[in-house]
């Protein structure tokens, strides 16, 4: 019987990826081929299996969330591979002619992917599918938190790959940090900031390149000109999406003082048209677990009690029991900056709405923070949108839309600082888990025997033109 512990199999990998090579072209178009179809053909279990973990998750936000961006990664990926895998030609310049150079694209060899419960198929297939496009063998631990999906991405992954090209390891803290610690090639970790701070540790020790997809407070900040009415549907569907679960859901928003009551307003006209109940409502879904229910009501309990205004939004006046986790949208109006509703990230249908007196003050009130993961930005202003473009930091932007910078595969996916490094999707993912190896070849004459001691007058003629200013 195989050693089934992660060393064991990561060593495995190891071993089949310096025996077979990297695969080519064709063999990694098939690869993803037959994923796509497996990812297709497994998607309603897949659904199934979330919305059993979740206790309650949206059939259409699983489809529209997590299959759809894994096959759309698949076909950008089958399409782009031959243009990202080409070898390009570069001019190693004058001081070394007639040689050429190169630069390579290597596969690093095993991947390792951890993966949080938000989205529990999508982020652990999207970098499977950037891994497998780059060439590379994958290991993949998702999160304790949904153990039915990790279960059915086992059974998937294991009647498509050997354990020696791809394998899960399944298990929680315990195991993710164990898994950190082993000497991958490259190690992709999505989760919270402070699990990242002890991967980076974790990974330090072998010196192992590490992508963190970390989560943060993103903004959405209201020019003084925007259409109040579109904003606030556009950022009541992005934060309702998954009942606010997700890494770049909308956190707070900034609007220009005064605003905050039609802001408010048009918000609860849009939940009522999205959900126009929550308790039996299909489209709407349970928040995770009863310590993150705990939580979030707690956030809310905090703020009523510092005597900050409190909309709850329950359109049918249900009042949903706490044991069914679905957790009315709640709106929380200038919220004081100490409340942990304003201190961490939420991670629920909570949003906090805050006034700024001028633009600049709300650029200000996002850079006395950590840079987000996120920012949306609401105006049809050019010159406000330059402003925060150029004066702020954060992951990506989205302008008059919420959350749909994720989905563009042309468009580099990750944070910055404490919302992480480095970054995936598209051609960004295959560049992360390749080496872009430099390689410089030398014509048969080579002019370096010109400076190879002993140093004479023709050595000094060409340093002196090495040296011109
Ligand atoms: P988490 O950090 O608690 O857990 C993520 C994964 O890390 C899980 O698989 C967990 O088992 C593992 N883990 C836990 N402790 C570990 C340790 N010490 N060492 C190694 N691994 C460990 O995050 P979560 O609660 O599952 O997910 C929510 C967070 O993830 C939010 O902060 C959210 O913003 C962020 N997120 C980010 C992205 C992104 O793409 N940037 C996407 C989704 C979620």
């Amino acid at each position: 019987m195989n050693d089934q512990s992660p060393a064991s199999i990561l060593e495995r990998q190891r071993l089949a990826f310096l025996r077979d090579g990297p695969p080519d072209l064709t063999q990694r178009r098939a690869t993803l081929k037959r994923l796509a179809h497996a990812v297709k053909a497994s998607a309603d279990e897949l659904a199934g299996a979330i919305c059993a973990d979740f206790g309650h998750r949206s059939r259409h936000e699983t489809l529209m969330a997590e299959i759809f961006p894994v096959l759309a990664a698949v076909r950008h990926a089958r399409f782009h591979l031959w243009r990202w895998m080409r070898p390009r030609l570069v001019w190693p310049g004058l001081e070394l002619a007639p040689s050429r150079g190169r630069i390579v694209q290597q596969p690093l060899g095993v991947v390792g992917v951890v993966s949080p419960w938000n989205y529990p198929a999508q982020l652990a297939l999207a970098p499977l599918v950037a891994a497998l496009a780059a060439g590379n063998r994958v290991m993949i631990k998702p999160s304790e938190l949904t153990p039915r999906t990790a279960e059915t991405l086992a059974d998937m992954l294991g009647g498509l790959f050997s354990a020696d090209e791809v394998a899960l390891v399944q298990g929680g803290p315990e195991v993710g940090a164990a898994f950190c610690r082993l000497p991958f090639d490259h190690l992709l970790f999505t989760g919270s900031t402070p699990v990242g701070r002890k991967v980076l540790a974790a990974t330090a020790d072998n010196l192992t390149p590490t992508t963190l997809e970390l989560g943060g407070k993103s903004p959405c900040v209201i020019a003084p000109e925007a259409d109040l009415a579109e904003a606030a549907a556009s950022i009541a569907s992005g934060k309702l999406m998954n009942a606010g679960q997700t890494c770049i859901a909308p956190d707070y928003v900034l609007l220009p003082a005064g605003a905050q009551h039609s802001f408010a307003q048009h918000f609860a006209e849009t939940v009522n048209k999205l959900f126009p109940s929550l308790l039996a409502n299909p489209d709407y879904t349970s928040i995770i677990n009863d310590h993150h229910y705990a939580r979030l009501a707690q956030m809310i309990d905090e703020a009523r009690q510092t005597g900050a205004k409190v909309i709850v939004l329950d359109p049918a006046q249900e009042n949903p029991p706490p044991q069914s986790r679905k957790l009315a949208p709640t709106l929380i109006v200038d919220p004081g900056e100490n409340l942990s509703v304003m201190r961490e990230e939420i991670f629920g249908p909570v949003l906090p709405v805050v006034g700024y007196e001028s633009f600049e003050a709300a650029l200000d009130f996002v850079n006395a923070r950590p840079r987000p993961l996120a920012l949306y930005y609401f105006g049809r202003e050019d010159q406000n949108l330059q402003k925060l473009l150029t004066r702020t930091h954060s992951g990506g932007v989205t302008v008059n839309e919420t959350l749909s910078h994720f989905i563009a595969e042309n468009l580099p996916f990750g944070g910055v600082g404490p919302s992480g490094m480095g970054a995936y999707h598209g051609e960004a993912g295959f560049r992360a888990f390749s080496h872009a190896k430099p390689v410089l070849l030398q014509s048969r004459f080579n002019s370096r025997i010109l400076l190879r001691p002993p140093y004479g007058k023709v050595s000094e003629a060409i340093l002196r033109v090495l040296l011109r200013g």
